[in-house]
């Protein structure tokens, strides 16, 4: 027998976008439904997912104004230093010598407690995001429960559940993945293209401490990443190429730690594997539209982007922030929260900044992930002149920070 269940809002995809859109839209007072295919128990394994993400500090206000915070701070590492160098690891370490081509981002020349983000494994931001939906009346999660179709229709829409289900809502909104199949069928299409690379993920446990210290070494094959961890651990994102990469992931354990210690060198002491080695293919994918009639998407369904400055999550954070004010506010003045006009201002807020921050993403994965003289005489002359300007450091670590353009209410700083 069919069901028809009646909500304000449906929101398709239940990853860290979907989930933590509903928390958001339910703290404004609207009662949320959310749908995912997979299991819960299985979203909320540590098999799941192996990444770590760089939340930046103003997408962090956010989590706070949740209630999201408490447990997830005693696991996020603050980071307060960003350390970048163009080239091998090797070059800054061996023998002590410092490469000219680096930059340093000091936390501390934005404010004595400001640290520039934390690094939280995904696997705790998933448990607080799913304990909080559990325990909050506005939200309704459907899961383990595929979407099976959708209509749209002049003041009405509703998505249909394998189960059997159909839920209906003013608004539909897609957190389905960079794959969204919703975005597909309403006919939005999308900018995309495939990285000859694969992101290789894993943690390692180190002899002596991080500081806190995020650092990035530009290879050819593309960015390394050391991202601080809590208890003496740290997350790397390797970017190598695609059809190297195999070879790496299926290396014996001393053998994989020696190619890391290649690259990042010894300044972290011993280091041993505490995870097992991960991997992603990388892309980048741009959705034309962030609306249709009664629909907007959020997350890696309107934009996914090169891990490169840890930043596609931070969008979507940005996206969910602004929509809660969109909606709130129409929703204050009596509007239909689904109806384009409504919509248009949700697009107008995010489109020209996630697109921008996406292609620039890209443009530095370009220029770094080579060996070219000419583009590394370019790139080191810029990065020469970036350290030198506090002005603009402080630019990019507010970038960095999510914290420029129109900030939306649950993201500014507290008055
Ligand atoms: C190597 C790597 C490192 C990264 N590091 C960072 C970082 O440091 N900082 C950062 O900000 N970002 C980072 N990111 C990006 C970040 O991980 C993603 O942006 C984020 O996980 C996307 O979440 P999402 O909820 O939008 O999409 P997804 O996680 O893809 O979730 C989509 C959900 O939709 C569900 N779904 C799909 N179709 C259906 C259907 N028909 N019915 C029901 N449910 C459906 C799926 O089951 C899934 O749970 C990184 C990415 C990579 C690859």
């Amino acid at each position: 027998m069919n069901t028809q269940i009646q909500f304000d809002i449906v929101i398709v995809g239940g990853g860290l976008a979907g989930g933590l859109a509903a928390l958001a839209l339910a703290k404004n007072g609207f009662e949320c439904a959310v749908v995912d295919a997979q299991d819960p128990q299985t979203m909320r394994g540590a098999a799941f997912d192996g990444r770590t993400t760089a939340l930046a500090y103003a997408a962090g206000r956010l989590f706070k104004r949740l209630g999201l915070w408490d447990a997830i701070e005693p696991k996020a590492e603050p980071i307060r230093d960003i350390l970048v160098t163009d080239g091998q690891a090797r070059d800054r370490f061996r023998g002590g010598a410092v490469s000219p081509f680096h930059l340093h981002f000091d936390s501390r020349e934005l404010g004595p407690d400001t640290p520039l983000g934390w690094i939280i494994e995904n696997l705790t931001l998933r448990e607080a995001i799913f304990e909080a939906i559990d325990n909050n009346a506005n939200v309704s999660l459907f899961a383990p429960a595929r979407r099976s179709g959708a209509r749209f229709g002049a003041g009405f829409a509703e998505v249909d559940l394998e189960g059997g289900e159909t839920l209906s809502a003013p608004l539909i909104i897609a957190a389905d993945g960079r794959f969204s199949a919703l975005r597909a069928e309403v006919g939005i299409k999308v900018n995309k293209w495939t990285y000859p690379q694969t992101g290789i993920v894993v943690t390692v446990a180190h002899e002596k401490p991080h500081h806190g210290v995020a650092q990035e070494f530009f290879l050819p094959p593309g960015p390394f990443a050391i991202l601080p961890l809590t208890d003496n651990r740290s997350s790397l994102v390797w970017s190598e190429n695609k059809t190297a990469a195999p070879a790496f992931l299926a290396l014996e354990d001393e053998a994989f730690i020696h190619q890391i210690e290649a690259r990042f060198g010894p300044y972290l002491g011993k280091i041993s594997l505490a995870s097992p080695r991960w991997s992603y293919p990388l892309a980048f994918h741009l959705a034309q539209s962030y609306i249709a009639p009664r629909m907007a998407l959020i997350g890696d369904a309107a934009h996914a982007v090169h891990p490169i400055a840890g930043q596609g999550f931070n969008l979507g954070v940005k996206d969910i922030a602004a929509l809660a004010d969109v909606l709130t506010e129409a929703r204050g003045l009596g509007l239909d929260i689904g109806h384009m006009s409504v919509l248009e201002n949700y697009q107008r807020w995010r489109r020209f900044d996630s697109t921008s921050l996406a292609l620039g993403m890209d443009l530095l994965n370009r220029l770094f992930s080579n060996d070219i003289t000419p583009l590394r005489i370019a790139r080191d002359a810029g990065m020469s002149v970036v350290g030198k300007i506090p002005p603009l450091r402080r630019m990019f670590m507010r970038q960095a920070g999510a914290d420029f353009g129109k900030l939306p209410s649950l993201m500014q700083a507290e008055a």
